[in-house]
C-alpha cells in the first residue's frame, strides 16, 4: 500500500500537542515507532506533506531502514496571511518563495508543497477558507519546476483546481467541490488527484460537525472520484494521515476502503505509480 499524503508530525488527535512533542527537536523514538507500524502494515511508500519541525525530513532519512520509500517537501509553503501556518513557512512575494525553494533544496527535500487555497468548512457544504487561489500559482510552479522539483498542491474548489491544472501542478491534494469542467480538465491533464476522503469521512459520528453536511461532502467527493476516473484521470490514495480523526496506518487503510467504493484496484495502482514516478527524489 501507498500513503501519498501523510503528516508524520501530527498524531490524528491534537495537533498542538503533537507539534509540541516534536519541539525543539523531532521525537525520533516516535518517528521510528510510526515507521515500524507502517512497515508492519505493508505500507511501502509514504509522501509527506511537510512540517516546520524537521519531522518529515528525519522520517525520510530513517525510512530506508524500514524498507519504506519516503518523500518529503521538508516544509509546506503558503502566502503570508493565508492558510498553511500549521505545517509550513510563509512568503510575501515571488522572491521570498524562490528563497524558500532554495532552502528546500539545501535541506535535501524531494519536492515542493504549496498551499493554493484554504480548507473546508465542515459546517457548510461548498465553503472553503481563502477560496480564491493564490494569485501567483503559474509563477510558483514555474520556479519549482525550474529547480527540478515537482509540485504537490493543497487546493480546494473547482476554479482553484482549474488554475492548478493549467499551471502544470503535479498533484492536486484534497480538491473538494469540483464541477464538470474542472473534472474534465483535471482528467485530460498529467496532474494526479489525491482526493483525501478520510479526513472528512472519519469525522462522521464524532459530534463535532453536522453529520448531514459531512455525508454530503463525502458523497460528492466519491462521485467526483468516479467521474474523473471515467474521464481518464489519475487518482491516488492519500489519507492526510495525522490530520484529526485520521491516525497513522489505520487512516491509510481507511482511505483505501473509501477509494475502493469508486475505483478499481488497477486504477488505484496506476495512481500510486504515477505519484512514485513524478515525486522521485532529486
Ligand atoms: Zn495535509
Amino acid at each position: 500500500m501507498f500513503e501519498c499524503h501523510a503528516h508524520m508530525v501530527l498524531d490524528g488527535a491534537d495537533w498542538r500537542a503533537a507539534i509540541a512533542g516534536h519541539t525543539p527537536l523531532p521525537d525520533m523514538a516516535l518517528v521510528r515507532a510510526r515507521l515500524e507500524a507502517y512497515r508492519a502494515a505493508g505500507i511501502e511508500y509514504i509522501r509527506d506533506g511537510g512540517d516546520r519541525q524537521g519531522v518529515s525530513l528525519a522520517a525520510a532519512q530513517l525510512a530506508g531502514e524500514y524498507g519504506i520509500e519516503y518523500r518529503t517537501p521538508v516544509f509546506a509553503i503558503h502566502r503570508k496571511g493565508r492558510y498553511g501556518g500549521m505545517v509550513g513557512r510563509e512568503f510575501s512575494d515571488v522572491a521570498e518563495f524562490r528563497a524558500l525553494v532554495g532552502e528546500v533544496k539545501r535541506l535535501g527535500g524531494d519536492f515542493i508543497k504549496i498551499m493554493y487555497t484554504g480548507i473546508l468548512d465542515f459546517a457548510e457544504f461548498g465553503k472553503v477558507s481563502d477560496a480564491s487561489p493564490d494569485p501567483d500559482i503559474a509563477e510558483l510552479v514555474k520556479i519549482a519546476h525550474g529547480e527540478g522539483f515537482s509540485v504537490m498542491a493543497h487546493v480546494n474548489g473547482a476554479d482553484a483546481v482549474r488554475v492548478a491544472v493549467a499551471a502544470g501542478t503535479d498533484s492536486v491534494e484534497h480538491g473538494f467541490y469540483l464541477d464538470e469542467q474542472a473534472m474534465s480538465e483535471l482528467a485530460s491533464s498529467d496532474t494526479v488527484w489525491v482526493p483525501t476522503v478520510a479526513p472528512v469521512a472519519n469525522l462522521i459520528g464524532c459530534g463535532r460537525f453536522p453529520d448531514e453536511t459531512l455525508k454530503k461532502i463525502v458523497e460528492s467527493q466519491v462521485l467526483n472520484i468516479k467521474r474523473v476516473s471515467e474521464l481518464g484521470g489519475i487518482v491516488a490514495p492519500g489519507s492526510d494521515a495525522g490530520a484529526y480523526a485520521v491516525p497513522h496506518v489505520s487512516g491509510t487503510q481507511d482511505e483505501y476502503a473509501y477509494l475502493k467504493t469508486a475505483l478499481s484496484d488497477a486504477a488505484i495502482a496506476e495512481g500510486e505509480q504515477m505519484i512514485r514516478i513524478k515525486f522521485k527524489r532529486q
